[in-house]
């Protein structure tokens, strides 16, 4: 531990130090975990130093950016946890329309760093997830059918791999590849270089319907979405309403369907755009207004916190099932849970699929049960409507799925997720750069020998 200490620049925390409480939370309160170390790591020679240590000690290794992930991969009980929480610098060239990013910003810090600029990398829609587990892994948001994934915007990356050998993508093609959907299979990133898109001002408008209208309305969003133009996103959230000011008091704290629409395109087009979604069937109540890029991308903020309990189940569809989605939200067990659902397609499917390692391009419906509630002692009936709740929407025979969304998975998931001749190429790929499966905390790829 003295070793380890004197190689690091950042804080080395053990259960006896005053902070460690606090640093080993993620943000899923239903993996409160106790590794062994955390190396808080400063610099790329702290995560070196780290891995070296776990190594000699034969200890297991966790990595932690964001700390979102909802399984909580990131932490686990006797292991060292290669925490990036302090390398948040994001580093742009506006007139190469790039930022450098250290691995373990949140998407706030990108957006923070890119949109004084005018710019932004596609990316999620809460702003305090981690960038480098939702980019390695594929990367949904309001951008993904204007200009494609986050996975797809990584252009380089400099990574340390399980040997503590520091590496550039760009004399490895084959780890770009990887790192472009495969998760922390790989190594630990310290820096991605990320393609920058124009990103300005958009127009923004969300509806409720009332239950009783949800299968029709749900209806009207899939008319809508399947023929949207890329400069439009369309998703909704089925949930019970909330009593913010806006809500009609009918309709707070009862089960409803939100539509959202956000135009991408001249703000001064967007009210027109937008107002497709919400006809014939009009909404019971709607508000339309123009938000900076920023500002949109917080708007997902205050509903996800941190520390609450969060248990979460993902499918892709081919078509919307009204039905059974509706038959979900009645029987929903808590105010906080929601059944959210989105388009995709557009600029997703742009990259060839050869490209990258993220599976599932041309999934036309995403759709995710995220069950959140406080108390332990409703953590069954909750994780039990979840499962209930995916499983009847699920299209039998449709594989596939997220993988930055799974969660509490039977063996054989990974390779459903990736598919035979993918994970077959990843499997390779991970024989090459960690043969020993030292990144084995995430949704794993073992490798090709093993
Ligand atoms: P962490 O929990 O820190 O890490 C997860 C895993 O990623 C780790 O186990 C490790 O294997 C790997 N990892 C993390 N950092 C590194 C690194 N620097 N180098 C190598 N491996 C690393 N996804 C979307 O696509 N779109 C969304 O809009 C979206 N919204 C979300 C909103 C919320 C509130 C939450 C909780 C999640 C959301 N997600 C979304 C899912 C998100 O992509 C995953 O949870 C992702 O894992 C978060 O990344 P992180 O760095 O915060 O995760």
């Amino acid at each position: 531990m003295a070793g380890l200490r004197a190689d690091c620049a950042g804080p080395v925390l053990t259960p006896e130090d005053p902070s460690y409480d606090e640093v080993r939370r993620v943000w899923n309160a239903m993996h409160l975990r106790e590794p062994a170390v955390i190396v808080r790591c400063t610099r790329t020679a702290d995560v070196r130093a780290a891995l070296r240590f776990a190594a000699a000690a034969g200890l297991p290794v966790t990595v932690r950016g964001g700390g979102h992930n909802v399984a909580g991969t990131a932490v686990a009980d006797g292991a060292v946890l290669i925490d990036l929480s302090l390398m948040r610098q994001v580093v742009v060239e506006p007139g190469e329309r790039v930022a450098h990013a250290q691995g373990g910003v949140l998407l706030r810090d990108v957006d923070a760093a890119t949109t004084p600029h005018g710019l932004a990398c596609p990316a999620g829609v809460v702003s305090h997830t981690g960038l480098a587990g939702l980019a390695l892994g594929g990367g949904y948001g309001w951008l993904a059918r204007k200009w494609g994934l986050t996975c797809d915007h990584v252009l380089a990356a400099e990574v340390v791999l399980a040997d503590g050998s520091v590496v550039e993508t760009a004399q490895h093609p084959d780890l770009l590849w990887a790192l472009r959907g495969g998760g922390g299979n790989f190594g630990v990133v310290t820096r991605f270089t990320l393609r920058l898109r124009e990103a300005g001002p958009v127009h923004h408008r969300a509806g409720l319907y009332p239950f009783d209208d949800a299968v029709a309305a749900l209806d009207q969003y899939a008319r809508f979405a399947e023929a949207q133009g890329p400069d439009q996103h369309a998703v909704g959230c089925l949930k019970i309403a909330s009593d913010e000011d806006w809500i009609p008091v009918g309709l707070r704290r009862t089960p409803v369907l939100a539509l959202t629409s956000v135009w991408l395109g001249e703000p001064a087009d967007g009210p027109a755009a937008n107002a497709a979604l919400f006809e014939p069937l009009r909404p019971a109540v709607s508000r339309e207004r123009v938000l900076s890029y920023a500002q949109l991308q917080a708007l997902g903020d205050h509903s996800e916190p941190h520390g609450h309990r969060y248990y979460t189940k993902s499918c892709y569809l081919g078509d919307l099932p009204s039905a059974g989605l509706a038959a979900a939200c009645a029987d929903i067990r808590s105010p906080w849970s929601a059944i959210d659902f989105e388009y995709l397609r557009g600029a997703i499917l742009d990259l060839p699929d050869a490209e990258s390692a993220f599976p599932g391009r041309d999934a036309p419906y995403i759709c995710t049960v995220s069950a959140h509630w406080l108390d332990p002692a409703q953590d069954a009936e909750n994780i039990a409507w979840a499962r209930a709740s995916i499983a009847g929407v699920a299209e039998p025979g449709r594989g596939g799925a997220y993988v930055n969304y799974l969660q509490d998975e039977p063996d054989g998931k990974v390779l459903d997720v990736y598919g035979d001749v993918r994970y077959a190429k990843l499997a390779e790929v991970k024989a090459r750069y960690d043969p020993a499966n030292v990144f084995r905390a995430n949704q794993n790829i073992r490798p090709h020998s093993q």
